[in-house]
């Protein structure tokens, strides 16, 4: 069969087909990848990247990990999916790991960070039925951050107040209101009897980059604690170890009510997870939630593989301990080139450079020298590197950040 992916792929070919063919509901890619390995990806025309893009932050363990192909190659051989019709062990026993991380609970799996989240929504709509003694309607909102991101359905975008996320598609879902992030009093102000829950991102991802501080959490988790609401925390982005923590609320020493998980979980397969602690579990009845594909064979085998490859290779101490001298590094290069960068956010690898102006030249710039990053927010170089990411990856991308904020000249 004669096909795109047999015959010489270019760049150019397949931005001609992406032309005629892809809705360009996304802008335009400025090239072609096609192998990757370890923390590099190559591109069409076989020029190689240091990838600290990852996919958005989904390639936890970097590219083809041989624990990582080996499994799920395996499995693809044995059973790829059955449906939640049946119990798929691999689902019991990804249940099970990931009840062991967050202390109890039960899990519920899903596809995306967005089922993540709209699980959530809909877990809050159940506790404020609950709390109003079976009435619906009554009790149903959700306070979210004003620079949050929670996925493009209409519950993430109800959730996400950002012009260019809900831009054309109003009516929004009712039932959400908006504070201020990291200022606990903005959220009480907006807490009255129609409100359930509270839904924040610990480290505020496509934001840019803003970890919310340990009193903000705490203060948040008092605010619920005492007026009965559910704390939803969404970890799509920064969890599963990106933070040094497997989530990142862990170092605030919190806990949440529930937690939206998914980006990093599969590690470039699609699977994303909900999970609620034991005194909300039984919210969920038979029949009022559910998805296809979630949880299936194939996907809780790769889910399964980065658990396995994140707890034999140590990620979360090398994170910690690797970040540690590469944040100082990076803080020393926005002392070096003051007139194009203004700071450093983030904690472990969910990282970014505060730039003077429009980041995106220079995520191009850095691209054109070998480095993936991405935009966060309007302000911010998101550098999100895999978890195992070596020593010499992470000098070679501060080698390139210096040359290229180093040799730019205004034109
Ligand atoms: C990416 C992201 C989402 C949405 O996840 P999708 O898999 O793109 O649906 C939700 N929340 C956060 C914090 C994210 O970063």
């Amino acid at each position: 069969m004669a096909s795109i992916t047999s015959s010489k792929v270019t760049s150019e070919k397949v931005a001609a087909l992406y032309d005629a063919h892809i809705l360009k509901n996304y802008g335009p890619a400025p090239m072609t990848l096609v192998r990757g390995e370890g923390s590099f990806v190559w591109d069409a025309e076989n020029r190689r990247y240091l990838d600290f893009c990852t996919g958005i932050a989904v390639n936890t363990v970097g590219h083809s990990h041989p624990h990582w192909v080996k499994t799920v190659s395996e499995q693809a051989a044995r059973l790829v999916h059955v449906s939640n019709l049946f119990h798929v062990p691999q689902q019991a026993e990804l249940a099970r790991r990931l009840c062991e991380k967050a202390g109890g609970g039960k899990l519920f799996f899903c596809n995306s960070g967005a089922e993540a989240n709209e699980f959530l929504i809909k877990l809050a709509r159940l506790w404020g039925r609950k709390q109003s003694g079976g009435e619906e309607g009554r009790r149903f909102r959700v306070i979210t951050a004003e620079n949050a991101f929670h996925g493009r359905t209409f519950g993430g975008m109800g959730a996400t107040p950002q012009a260019k996320v809900q831009g054309g598609f109003a009516p929004m879902l009712e039932g959400f209101r908006h504070a201020r992030f990291n200022d606990a009093e903005s959220f009480r102000e907006q807490v009255d009897e129609s409100v359930a829950a509270i839904l924040l991102e610990t480290i505020q991802g496509e934001g840019g980059i803003h970890p919310a501080t340990t009193e903000f959490l705490r203060g948040i988790r008092r605010l619920c604690d005492e007026k009965g609401l559910m704390l939803l925390i969404d970890e799509v982005q920064c969890g599963i170890g990106r933070s040094g923590k497997f989530f990142a609320f862990e170092h605030a020493g919190i806990r949440p009510d529930a937690i939206g998980m998914a980006k990093g979980l599969g590690a470039g397969f699609p699977i994303g997870a909900g999970w609620i602690a034991d005194a909300f579990a039984d919210l969920f009845t038979p029949g009022s939630h559910g998805t296809t594909y979630g949880g299936n064979p194939l996907a809780c085998t790769a889910a399964l593989a980065v658990l396995d490859i994140i707890e034999e290779e140590e990620l979360l101490a090398k994170v910690t301990e690797r970040s540690a001298s590469w944040h100082k590094s990076l803080q020393a290069l926005v002392g070096k080139h003051p007139q194009y960068l203004a700071g450093l956010r983030g904690v472990g690898y969910h990282a970014a450079l505060v730039v003077k102006g429009d980041p995106l030249p220079w995520v191009a710039r850095l691209r054109d020298n070998g480095l993936l990053t991405v935009r966060g927010g309007s302000d911010a170089i998101r550098l999100m590197p895999p978890l195992n990411v070596s020593i010499q990856d992470l000098d070679t991308s501060v080698e390139i950040l210096d040359f290229v904020f180093g040799t730019h000249i205004e034109p």
